[in-house]
């Protein structure tokens, strides 16, 4: 189980995450969708403990991840979308490695090693350094190491970025055998079509907060969309008529420009329109985390 309270980040005055509640039981799915920016990362490496949150509270099963961080840890896999792995290592020692922050070590973990690495088709790669692995085999390697000691819990940043359509569909059904076990699955995602087809439930958050959640029916009848597709679903949820609009002006540019160069009449004047209102904004500045 996944349970955030009033949870929040701010960076001076910009407000990144903004008093979200949430609440994954076990054997759930959960999708967070949101446009770029939107706050989906800093949720996740709260949850990760990797950010620390300026207020709010984080459960992980029973354990509050704030009072008893190490318990709270033990019970989640984290799955970051720009995946660290030393270059220098082999995958299996790797995984040794990463079970040992665990605590955990001998013949279980040899054998957890071994049945991941063939579930993920590494084993020919158990003793090559991870600098040979390709982009898509390191985060099969990391996807390994999320699951190496057994969490109850998997918080996901983008899971199929990097993979080969067999790997999506490798971890697909991954996490669906997981939540069917009474795993709990967090997991961030910009493919939508993959929310639609994987998620029990999605949360939309935009500028910090959640704008809407539940089944992709429940959400249906929140924005009255009738059948609408999860994507546009999304558009309307996160203010994308402007990326319409914004695309049906340069296609209306893009056909200016073909006509003017054929009759060299005068200016059309339409040139400024796409920095306007339809443009996105910068909704803050990242600096160092
Ligand atoms: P994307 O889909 O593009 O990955 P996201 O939803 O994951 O976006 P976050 O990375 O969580 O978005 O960022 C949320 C907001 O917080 C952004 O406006 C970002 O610029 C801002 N932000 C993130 N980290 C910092 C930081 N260390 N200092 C200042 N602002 C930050």
């Amino acid at each position: 189980m996944i349970r955030l309270e009033r949870l929040t980040k701010t960076y001076g005055k910009f407000v990144a995450v903004n008093a979200v509640d949430l609440h994954v039981p076990p054997g759930e799915l959960f999708g967070f969708l949101g446009p770029n920016g939107a706050g989906k990362t800093t949720t996740l490496r709260m949850i990760a403990g990797i950010l620390r949150p300026t207020a709010g509270r984080i459960w992980l099963g029973g354990d509050d991840l704030l009072v008893d961080p190490m318990s709270a840890k033990r019970r989640l896999g984290f799955i970051p979308d720009r995946p660290f792995v030393y270059e220098k290592l082999t995958g299996a020692e790797f995984l040794r490695f990463v079970a040992g922050l665990y605590g955990q070590d001998g013949a279980v973990v040899e054998r957890r090693i071994d049945e991941l690495l063939e579930l993920f088709e590494l084993s020919v790669w158990k003793h090559e350094l991870v600098e040979s692995y390709s982009h898509g085999m390191r985060q099969k390697l990391i996807i390994s190491s999320a699951l190496i000691h057994r969490p109850e819990c998997i918080v996901v940043d983008e899971p199929m970025v990097g993979l080969d359509p067999r790997g999506a569909r490798l971890l697909k059904d991954i996490f669906r055998a997981f939540v069917e076990r009474g795993g709990t699955v967090l997991m961030s995602t910009h493919t939508l079509e993959v929310a639609q087809a994987m998620c029990d439930r999605i949360a939309i958050i935009q500028e910090g907060s959640i704008v809407a959640r539940g089944t992709i029916d429940e959400l249906r009848q929140q924005t009255t969309a009738g059948d609408a597709s999860l994507e546009e679903l999304f558009l309307k949820l996160t203010g994308g008529e402007a990326i319409q609009e914004l695309a049906a002006i340069l296609s209306e540019e893009a056909g200016l420009r073909g006509q003017k160069s054929e009759t060299r009449s005068q200016e059309s004047g339409i040139g400024g329109r796409a920095a306007g209102s339809g443009a996105p904004k910068p909704r803050g500045k990242r600096a160092d985390s």
